[in-house]
């Protein structure tokens, strides 16, 4: 068997490597004999970078039998899944864990349907992020075409301009996870909602009654909010996350009023729909903002870092949280979010 390709190894003492893509993320493996040591480092500067392929280039430095088990038990060695989308952040993902099968993490990610409404820019980051991270299925909702404003890195072309968004993101999405599915007949497992100015406080009740977990996504001119993501039931809803904000300030509502624009009754936000192109906006008629750059790319990583969280199983820190992100120089502020006792959505506190 041979190491993980991308996987560095390094001498931390007598008998002790550090197998891992990071300093941070890495395990250690003790009790070797120094030729064991050395054999060790030896195969990891063999293998392949993590992004090169072609078993050709390949020659064969096996790992120590010795310890093949012990690695093995680690997800340190290679289970030929690196052609997979998203095998190589599994792999952070359970080193940062300390260690396990990427293999179980990259199925499980490819059996999950998320849904992205709101295909600006920062949306549509968030939909291609996930699709390159191994999400199987990843539904698009969004009423509107492409403008100049959201051509941006990594998403809108300048020739998708005037085109609808629901399509030219299935294409974004498909040149880089080329075996995305962007129909479901299943309900999603986290709903992303990406909004300007506020959260639609409309939608709040419509999506906790859903059941589907969702996570709210609101861009302003350079910051935004990422969270709380709510799974119905258990823990704080946007509704919660509002009546906080009217703790703090009570001209709150009078100032949501003013942000969100107003839409027809939300008969359908139990989960993403599908829009003839040029199918009437459901926005009004207030033009939606151009997204900065550099605030759509940072609000997309840090947003589908929380959807991953929630598809791999460990804890979003969003949850019953808000993450507020700032530009130019990428800043984030996590500030608590608990039920609040006046909604009655039924969220109860984590740990009762
Ligand atoms: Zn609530």
């Amino acid at each position: 068997m041979r190491l993980r390709a991308g996987l560095r190894v390094l001498r931390r003492g007598p008998g002790e490597v550090q197998v891992g893509t990071d300093p941070r993320w890495a395990v250690r493996v003790e009790g070797l004999a120094p030729a064991e040591v050395e054999a060790l480092v030896a195969a990891a500067a063999d293998a392949p970078p993590a992004v090169a392929s072609g078993a050709g280039r390949r020659r064969a430095v096996a790992v120590p039998a010795a310890v093949e088990g012990q690695l093995a038990a680690l997800g340190l060695l290679d289970e030929d899944d690196g052609a997979l989308d998203g095998a190589v952040d599994a792999l952070v993902a359970r080193l940062a864990e300390g260690g396990g099968s990427a293999r179980a993490l990259v199925e499980r990610r490819a059996a999950a349907v998320v849904g992205v409404v709101g295909l600006g820019p920062t949306g549509l980051g968030v939909a291609a992020a996930l699709a390159a991270l191994g999400v199987g299925t990843v539904l698009l909702d969004d009423p509107g075409t492409v403008r100049d404003a959201d051509v941006g890195p990594g998403g809108y072309r300048w020739s998708d301009v005037g085109a609808a968004r629901v399509g030219a993101a299935q294409r974004a999405l498909r040149d880089v996870a080329v075996g995305v599915r962007t129909a479901s007949a299943r309900r999603p497992d986290v709903l992303v909602v990406v909004e300007h100015g506020a959260a639609d406080p409309t939608r709040a009740p419509v999506l906790v009654a859903s059941g589907v977990a969702h996570l709210s996504v609101v861009l302003h001119e350079a910051s935004a909010e990422v969270g709380p993501l709510v799974v119905p039931g258990r823990g704080a809803c946007l509704r919660c996350a509002d009546l906080h904000r009217v703790d703090e300030d009570p001209r709150w509502p009078a100032l949501v009023a003013q942000l969100v624009p107003r839409r027809p009754p939300a008969a359908h936000d139990g989960g993403p729909r599908h829009h003839r192109p040029g199918a009437r906006t459901a926005r009004g008629a207030r033009a939606e903002p151009a997204e900065p750059v550099l605030l759509a790319v940072a609000t997309a990583a840090a947003a589908a870092g929380e959807v991953l969280a929630a598809v791999d199983g460990r804890r979003p820190r969003t949850r019953d949280a808000v993450l507020e992100l700032t530009v130019p120089e990428p800043t984030t502020v996590l500030r608590r979010c608990p039920p609040h006792p006046s909604c009655g959505c039924g969220g109860l506190p984590e740990g009762t």
